[in-house]
């Protein structure tokens, strides 16, 4: 997703390797990024561009003008079905394929109105209502539109805008007095109930999007940092030979405290892992990704999506958020949605970078560019070595060209201030020399393809204000845009949400991490990997914000991890994937630790004896670590009974999703009877049946059953994640809500605290979990005290 798809990269490995050895000698010996460009984009030849458009028309990115009826008939089926949020989704992609100020889309805003309402989003259903009657909403259907919206209005407490909606109902009736009489008894009974409804739940009115604002406000840094606006006065920048630029502590750091706080420079929503829909039957689209859930700009989760005018692929949160996408890239880049799919999401980020740095002052960029554009065909040696440090590896060590100044740190401007713009992001290494020629020439050629296309779309204003004499812009804006390319691979930051799923019945919720963006983050960029980090970094829309995990003693570096978590891989799995992706060898205090340690391998993974329940130890052939015992066993045969084991638990999972949960517990408990005898009590896959068990009884509503297993799962997360990791606060959060449905009281009080304790830690005040649960302690705490008994089935309120 990330790179090209995969047809356009092997096209192009294949194009490489019938190059001409001389050819392919050039670009690889190439000094400069500028001559891998030239070189590359002089090899596009017009038959490739076609392969390439032939790709991109996979994808469907256009308004089809026969979509929305079709949109609309599968999003009412759902509605019937009472599937409210599946409507709600289907009648977006209708809205997405409809021409404005048509009949199309006022009928599918007018539809979308009616599930949110059914939903419970009565803020958006207004502004449905509004929408479909801004497109020509017909005359005939308005009085059921309007009843709905006296509703919504009652409901949120605007019972003036409510009158006046039913009192402008009532003349419109007047005129055609058949319709009058019943219709306006049901209007007046509504209103008197909705009246009624309004009383009880005036507090509830606050709507997300200020919510969000303010969790922003909120989430201030502690101390501005002169050096590092988006850093706190707790974090100083540093630069090494060994380590480069680095972030480390000024003063000791307590758990929580917040580090950074840093909007994205750039951020490109992912567009889902389905594959396009070229290799499928139907002609359109009913399945649901992120492109359909969140706003292509500011990726706040909607339900409501506006979409642009031009294209059905880019959908946003509000107007607003569209007019700036428009103005700040999408105007560029309305046309491209097919070709940008094709070229992944790192090209795109490159296009977006460039089309932003259009609003900076970027001059000094561009005209370091210029030169080393201008110069690549007179070189002498000293201009050589000249162009190498402006350029590649060494990231424009050497702003200042005649090295009339002290060089202040890389990115940074001239008063040493390390900003998140565009000189910083140009600054990014993009490692060059580590990428292999076929990959250089992947990006090149992608890039080349990206500037044709560029150039020939009517839209095409220059994106690079260059010097006369210097070049062609186009070639200028190849050039950078094939930095960014590479720089991404290092300096990518993977923009993550919770996503919860499980039926809305089931109160025990997974949540797992995924990935909804990538960005650029040129502060974020600055902190070093460790494998086990002392922070944690999340996400509120665009900004990233960076946590102290841990205390940070004064002089300590600050430390994030680029993905390979000692407690997801062993240290060899890591060493690999950071060498392949990063270029460097990990010598953060975990793995220096497990250099040393035992081949016992990580508790999660070990295997115990069948005799004793001593742990096993050994390499091909295991042996009982009791000095007692003689036992010993062939790993093989021991990860052959775990497939076995992990395909069991796997049926059970599915019996689980088919809503059969008796049988799943059936079935796991055989399952934790097969694991006794060879697992150790802390490995991953007991834990995670465990959780399935917990699953499953609170499926039957057996909430102190189902608490009694996820205990046990928590305690195995927490020998392999810690006591105050982030997993272990989706834990605890789990825990909580069972503790709440069985109305134990206490038990619940005490685990929402542990809970916010942990999550506080990762995410700060304004998490979606930690609102919950304290939501749920308000509820507890203003409960009557009830007589002890057995547990009953509690509400159900909070996990819809
Ligand atoms: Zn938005
Ligand atoms: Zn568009
Ligand atoms: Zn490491
Ligand atoms: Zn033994």
């Amino acid at each position: 997703m990330d790179l090209p798809v995969d047809e356009w990269k092997s096209y192009v490995f294949q194009k490489w390797s019938l190059l001409p050895k001389s050819i392919q000698v050039t670009i690889s010996t190439a000094e400069t990024l500028s001559d891998i460009f030239l070189h590359s984009s002089l090899l596009l030849q017009p038959e490739d561009e076609m392969f390439l458009q032939n790709l991109s028309r996979g994808y469907l990115v256009e308004k089809d003008p026969n979509a929305p009826l079709f949109y609309r008939e599968e999003g009412n089926k759902k509605f019937q079905q009472k599937d409210y949020m599946g409507a709600t989704v289907l009648y977006s992609k209708g809205i997405s394929h409809s021409r404005p100020h048509t009949a199309d889309i006022s009928l599918c805003y007018a539809n979308r109105s009616a599930a949110l309402f059914h939903l419970g989003q009565h803020e958006m259903c207004l502004k449905d209502i509004m929408r479909a009657q801004m497109h020509g909403y017909p005359e005939r259907l308005q009085p059921k539109m309007m009843l709905r919206k006296a509703e919504c209005l009652v409901t949120l407490g605007r019972r003036q805008e409510a009158s006046q909606t039913i009192s402008d109902l009532e003349s419109s009736f007047a005129a055609k007095p058949t319709l009058a009489a019943a219709q306006f008894q049901i209007l007046q009974t509504n209103l008197c109930r909705l009246k009624m409804k309004a009383q009880e739940k005036e507090s509830l009115t606050e709507t997300f999007p200020a919510a969000l604002t303010k969790a922003l406000e909120d989430m201030d840094l502690k101390g501005e940092n002169g050096q590092v606006p988006s850093a706190s006065s707790s974090v100083s920048l540093r630069t090494d030979p060994l380590r480069g630029r680095y972030l480390v502590a000024t003063k000791d750091i307590l758990p929580g405290e917040l580090l950074v706080k840093e909007d994205a420079f750039v951020s490109v929503l992912h567009p889902g892992e389905m594959p396009p829909l070229r290799h499928l039957e139907s002609k359109w689209d009913t399945r649901v990704t992120n492109g359909d859930l969140y706003c292509h700009r500011c990726l706040d989760h909607t339900l409501a999506t506006v979409p642009c005018d031009g294209c059905s692929y880019a959908k946003y949160c509000s107007h607003d958020c569209m007019q700036q996408a428009w103005d700040l890239y999408h105007s560029v880049e309305c046309s491209l949605g097919g070709l940008l799919l094709t070229l992944g999401v790192f090209c795109h980020i490159a296009l977006r970078s460039t089309l932003i740095a259009r609003f900076e002052d970027a001059s000094e960029v561009i005209r370091k560019l210029c030169g080393e554009i201008r110069n690549r065909d007179t070189c002498s040696p000293e201009r050589e070595t000249l162009v190498q440090t402006l350029t590649c590896d060494l990231g424009g060590e050497s702003e200042n060209k005649g090295k009339m100044l002290e060089p202040p740190v890389p990115g940074c401007d001239l008063n040493g201030k390390y900003e998140s713009n565009y000189n910083a992001v140009f600054h990014l290494l993009p490692h060059t020399g580590n990428h292999s020629p076929e990959h250089r020439f992947l990006c090149a050629l992608s890039v080349s393809a990206l500037c044709r296309r560029l150039e020939a779309a009517s839209c095409y204003k220059p994106a690079v204000a260059v010097p006369p004499g210097s070049g062609s812009e186009l070639d200028v804006w190849g050039v950078a845009m094939l930095k960014h390319v590479l720089q991404l691979h290092c300096n990518a930051q993977a923009i993550t949400t919770i996503q919860h799923t499980g039926s809305k019945e089931n109160s025990v919720t997974k949540s797992r991490q995924v990935r909804l963006a990538t960005g650029i983050f040129p502060v974020i960029s600055l902190l070093n990997h460790s494998c086990s980090p002392n922070t944690s970094v999340s996400f509120i829309s665009t900004v990233a914000t960076v946590r102290a995990s841990q205390q940070i003693g004064k002089g300590q570096e600050i430390l994030h991890c680029y993905g390979p978590h000692q407690s997801r891989m062993r240290a060899a799995e890591r060493q690999q994937k950071l060498r392949s992706q990063y270029f460097f060898d990990c010598s953060c205090a975990a793995c220096q630790n497990e250099k040393h340690s035992a081949a016992t391998g990580p508790r999660w993974e070990a295997f115990c004896c069948r005799s004793c329940g001593a742990l096993m130890q050994g390499d091909d052939v295991l042996i009982c670590g009791s000095t007692s015992c003689t036992e010993s066993v062939s790993r093989d045969h021991l990860i052959s009974r775990l497939q076995d084991l992990q395909q069991q638990v796997g049926m059970a999972r599915k019996l689980l999703r088919n809503d059969e949960p008796e049988r799943a517990i059936q079935l796991l408990l055989g399952c934790q009877r097969d694991a006794q005898s060879f697992l150790s009590g802390e490995h991953s896959l007991v834990g995670e049946m465990e959780d399935d068990l917990a699953q499953a009884y609170a499926a039957l509503g057996d909430w102190q059953k189902s608490a009694t297993h996820l205990q046990k799962s928590l305690q195995v997360v927490e020998v392999r994640h810690g006591p105050s990791s982030v997993e272990m606060g989706h834990e605890l959060f789990k825990l909580a809500q069972l503790f709440f449905n069985g109305f134990a009281i206490p038990e619940a009080l005490n685990t929402i605290q542990k809970a916010e304790k942990v999550l506080m830690v990762h995410y700060g005040p304004w998490n979606d979990e930690i609102q919950e649960l304290q939501k749920m302690k308000s509820c507890l705490l203003d409960l009557p005290p009830i007589p002890a008994g057995p547990s009953v089935q509690g509400p159900n309120v909070f996990f819809q």
